[in-house]
C-alpha cells in the first residue's frame, strides 16, 4: 500500500484577519519540544496506533510527505531536517514529493539550501496577492516585493517545483489589482498554482466585522461574490492560456507537476497525519491528533497516542465521500463503477442535475459543468440531497 504523511506545523507569526485555522501565535521557544514531539510521534507510530485500537499500522509504502501548516518555514531547518530524518527511520519511504509550506518573507538563501538537503523538492508559497493594500489589510506579513525574492532565492538554490496561492475576494481587491496578480504569478511561472475562494467564516475577525461592523478589517472592502466569481473564472481562462491544467477546482499545474500528495485527499487514498491537530485516513477509519500543540506533547510524553477523534467511516459516508472529493477532480467521476461498489441508484438524481446545467457527461466520466465550478458546493448539496 502506498502512504502520504502530512506533519502539521501549528505556528504562525502573525494571525491572518480571514483565518479560522486551529493555528496561533506561540513563543518561538515552544518550536524545538514541539519537533521533539512530532519525531516522537512519528517514532513510536506503529505501536502507538496499535495500542490506540484505531488500526494496525499497514505495511506501506511512504511516497509523499507534506509540511503544512501554520507556517512550517518558520522553524529552524535542522528542526525541519530531524522530522524528515525520523520519518525516513520510522516509515519504508520512496519519495516521489516532499513539500513544505512557506510563507514569503520568511525565504532565505540559507533556509532554502538547508531544504534542500534536508530531501524537500516542492515548496507550496502562501502569496495570496500582489497587491500591498490587500497583504496589509489581510494582516500577511510579506509584501509584493518578497514573493519575487523568494522565487528567485528557491530558483537559484534548484527548486524545481513551486507552486504559489492566490486568494481571490481579497478585501480591496479590484479587476485590476486581481488582473495584476494573476499576471505577476504567470510572469514567475510556478509549476504549480492554488486560487481560493475568499471564505468568510464567523469565527475569523473578519468574519466578526462582517457580521458586527467596524473599520479595523476592512470588511466593507471585500469585493461581491459575483466579483470573486468573475476573478475567478478570468484567472481560469488566463492559466489555460499559459499552459496550466486545471485538475482540480482550486488547482492548476503544468504537465506533470500536480500535487501527488494533495491527489490522495481527493480520490480518498490513505495519509497519516502527524502533530497537533493533523488528520489520518486509512480507507475505513478516519482520525485527529488532539488541536492543542501543549496537550498534543503532554499526551505524547505519557507514552498515549495523542487522538482527539475517531470514526469508522460508513458506507453511506464512503459513498458522499466518493462524489463530493471525485467531483472536485475535474477529470470527474467514474459513476457506473461507483454505483456499482456502493450498489446505489444515482442516475436519476444526476439526470436531472443534468438537465439544469450543472453537471456533464465528459465519455463515460460525470463531471461538474466548466461554467459552475464556483457553486460547486450548492451542487454537491444537490446531489446528496
Ligand atoms: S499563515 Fe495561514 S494558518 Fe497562519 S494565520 Fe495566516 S492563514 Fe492562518
Amino acid at each position: 500500500m502506498r502512504l502520504g504523511l502530512y506533519v502539521q506545523v501549528p505556528f504562525c507569526q502573525t494571525k491572518c484577519t480571514y483565518c479560522n485555522f486551529h493555528t496561533g501565535v506561540f513563543s518561538s521557544e515552544l518550536y524545538v519540544p514541539y519537533v521533539d514531539a512530532v519525531c516522537r510521534e512519528v517514532a513510536e507510530h506503529p505501536r502507538l496506533l496499535r495500542e490506540s485500537g484505531i488500526a494496525e499500522a499497514p505495511d506501506a509504502v511512504v511516497d509523499t510527505a507534506y509540511f503544512g501548516g501554520g507556517t512550517p518555514s518558520l522553524l529552524d531547518p535542522s528542526d525541519l531536517r530531524r522530522v524528515v530524518d525520523a520519518i525516513r527511520s520510522g516509515f519504508d519511504c520512496k519519495f516521489e514529493e516532499v513539500t513544505l509550506e512557506a510563507d514569503p518573507e520568511t525565504i532565505t538563501s540559507a533556509k532554502a539550501i538547508a531544504w534542500c538537503e534536508a530531501g524537500f523538492d516542492r515548496i507550496s508559497i502562501g502569496v495570496q496577492s500582489f497587491a500591498d493594500l490587500e497583504l496589509k489589510a489581510a494582516g500577511r506579513m510579506h509584501r509584493r516585493e518578497d514573493v519575487y525574492n523568494a522565487s528567485r532565492i528557491l530558483r537559484d538554490s534548484g527548486f524545481r517545483n513551486i507552486s504559489f496561492d492566490l486568494i481571490a475576494g481579497l478585501p480591496h481587491q479590484t479587476d485590476e489589482s486581481w488582473d495584476d496578480s494573476v499576471g505577476q504569478l504567470l510572469a514567475l511561472r510556478p509549476e504549480h498554482v492554488s486560487i481560493y475562494l475568499m471564505e468568510i467564516d464567523e469565527g475569523s475577525r473578519l468574519g466578526l466585522e462582517v457580521l458586527q461592523g467596524g473599520v479595523r478589517y476592512s470588511a466593507s472592502a471585500l469585493p461581491s461574490d459575483d466579483a470573486m466569481a468573475n476573478f475567478y473564472e478570468r484567472a481560469c481562462a488566463r492559466l489555460a492560456a499559459a499552459g496550466y491544467m486545471h485538475y482540480e477546482i482550486s488547482n492548476w499545474a503544468l504537465p506533470g507537476f500536480e500535487s501527488r500528495h494533495n491527489l490522495k485527499y481527493w480520490r480518498r487514498e490513505p495519509y497519516f497525519g502527524l502533530g497537533a491537530g493533523a488528520h489520518s485516513f486509512n480507507g475505513t477509519q478516519r482520525w485527529a491528533n488532539a488541536h492543542d500543540p501543549a496537550s498534543y506533547s503532554a499526551t505524547l510524553s505519557q507514552g498515549r497516542f495523542p487522538v482527539e477523534q475517531a470514526e469508522t467511516v460508513t458506507l453511506a459516508q464512503a459513498l458522499e465521500e466518493e462524489l463530493f472529493l471525485g467531483l472536485r477532480q475535474l477529470a470527474g467521476i467514474d459513476l457506473a463503477g461507483i454505483e456499482a461498489k456502493y450498489g446505489a441508484s444515482l442516475r436519476p438524481r444526476v439526470e436531472e442535475l443534468r438537465a439544469l446545467g450543472l453537471l456533464e457527461w465528459h465519455g463515460t466520466q460525470l463531471r461538474l459543468a466548466p461554467d459552475r465550478l464556483t457553486i460547486s458546493n450548492e451542487v454537491f448539496v444537490s446531489l446528496l440531497d
